[in-house]
């Protein structure tokens, strides 16, 4: 928090009667919320046409597609993430850490918890932020359907902070599997078979193969890793041909894939199903579902869906409060005539991202807010170092498209992130952050072993 003092401080209170420019506020820095404040920083910020502030629980940004690599141990954390201070310095806008919890929308004020340190002593009071304008994107959260056991005793890895907890969890689990006998064995499940489910899976294998490397060379024959899902196939939401190359992949790397198998309860020994089968697990992670953020439901009588989402129009605008927009996973946006919401994915997020980025300044300068339309441009999977799979081009979301596999679509896959970072950071500086990628790549252990 060294650099915060060079952060203008917004104070509670202060905004009465206030004449200036116009003031946006977004509140989550994830795969939406930070190109969103970037663009708009460099767009209307530096020039101070607008006040651009970006709130967000966490002090660091990092791309959330990463988090199984995380969870895994095969990233380094440190070197990924974004420090919101800097980088918000570098781009025209604002920072301030918070975690919104409430909304006065006659007032026009976000409500912020009580930032606490890392033991919960209080380090500031709840506090207030006015905005004109305000952008909701503070994301989505598995989602345990109430089933009995699930939040005692499963992992989640939504965040950074749970996707450490999990791999600081999976070291000491390798460890006592390592000093055990040689029959001894490390099982693991992980429950949700989408994105997230089965890259995990793989990344969990591709680490237990790395590790194996420095002197384990039986630990990933004791890995017993089982995939749970209830739909029939994995993937659910990408197409089947690229499902079905997904699970025979991960069965070759030795991971028991079970589908139309429904979780009942957790305990601390693993997963009870429906059918009465136990599966016994000593690390158990939930990947399954999505829902908003709890905060988020009937917020200041905003309307959400069943998923606790903010339903938003076609503008992104939230259905009962022209001056709230929400975009990204925490948003519910039904295209017209399409049977489905859009799908919690980074590529929405992004493209909602570039959409208000564009519209905002539009917005301010007198015109009308344009409707958002979606482009999907396909969608990969990867698993660990192994494969990689995807559908590419325009075609509807399981309609399909070119079928691609292999190095292709692993440099596809990466190619991702390296657009992220691109937008984010520019062409000069994103090369930077690529060349000291592969200089550590080359010097130091591809999974975190201490
Ligand atoms: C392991 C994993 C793998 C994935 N793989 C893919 C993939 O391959 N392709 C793909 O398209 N998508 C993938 N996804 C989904 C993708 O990450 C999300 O759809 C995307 O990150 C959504 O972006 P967002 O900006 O809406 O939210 P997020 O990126 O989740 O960002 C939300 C931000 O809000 C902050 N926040 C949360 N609550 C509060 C609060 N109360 N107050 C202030 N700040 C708050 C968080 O700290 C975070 O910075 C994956 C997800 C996971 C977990």
């Amino acid at each position: 928090m060294a650099g915060m003092a060079q952060t203008p401080v917004p104070r509670d209170g202060q905004e009465k009667g206030r004449r200036g420019p116009h003031r946006i506020l977004i509140v989550g820095g994830g795969a939406g919320g930070i190109h969103l404040a970037t663009r708009l920083g460099r767009r209307l910020g530096r020039e101070g046409r607008a006040e651009i502030l970006l709130v967000d629980r966490d002090t660091a940004h990092i791309w959330k597609p990463l988090l199984h690599e995380v969870a895994a141990g095969t990233l380094d954390t440190g070197a990924e993430q974004i420090g919101f201070v800097a980088h918000a310095r570098r781009h025209g806008f604002r920072y301030w850490p918070g975690a919104m919890e409430g909304l006065d929308r006659a007032a026009k004020r976000v409500r912020l918890a009580p930032l606490r340190d890392r033991d919960g002593a209080e380090i500031l009071g709840a506090r207030d932020l006015a905005y004109d304008t305000l952008v909701i994107a503070v994301g989505s959260q598995a989602n345990d359907f109430g089933i009995p056991g699930v939040r005692e005793h499963c992992a989640f890895i939504d965040s950074r902070e749970q996707a450490e907890d999990f791999n600081e969890a999976l070291r000491a689990a390798v460890l006592r599997c390592i000093a055990g006998p040689p029959d001894a064995t490390l099982d693991i499940a992980i429950v949700g078979a989408g994105a997230t489910g089965v890259e995990l899976s793989a990344e969990i294998a591709t680490a237990l193969d790395l590790a194996g490397g420095y002197g384990f060379p039986g630990l990933r024959r004791q890995l017993r890793l089982t995939l749970i899902e209830t739909a029939p196939r994995i993937l659910g939401a990408l197409p089947e041909k690229v499902a079905e190359a997904a699970r025979a992949e991960l069965e070759r790397q030795g991971v028991t894939v079970l589908t139309g198998a429904e979780v009942v309860a957790v305990d601390d020994h693993g997963i009870r199903l429906k059918d009465g089968r136990s599966i016994p697990a000593t690390l158990r992670v939930w990947a399954a579902g999505i829902k908003a953020p709890a905060f988020l439901n009937g917020l200041d009588g905003l309307e959400s869906a069943r998923s606790g989402q903010l339903v938003v129009r076609p503008t992104l605008q939230t259905t009962r409060d022209d001056a709230v927009f929400a975009m990204g996973d925490c948003a519910f946006l039904k295209p017209e005539g399409a049977e489905r919401p859009l799908p919690a994915t980074a590529q929405v997020a992004q493209q909602q991202a570039e959409h208000l980025a564009r519209a905002l300044p539009d917005h301010l300068a007198g015109r009308p807010l344009t409707p958002f339309a979606y482009q999907h441009k396909g969608a990969l999977v990867a698993l660990g170092r192994y494969n990689a799979f995807g559908s590419l081009g325009r075609r509807g979301l399981l309609g399909g498209g070119l079928f691609i596999e292999g190095r292709f679509a692993q440099f596809s896959y990466a190619s991702l992130y390296r657009r992220h970072q691109l937008g984010l950071h520019g062409f000069w500086r994103s090369l930077l952050y690529w060349a000291a990628d592969l200089l550590r790549k080359a010097s130091a252990p591809g999974v975190r072993m201490e």
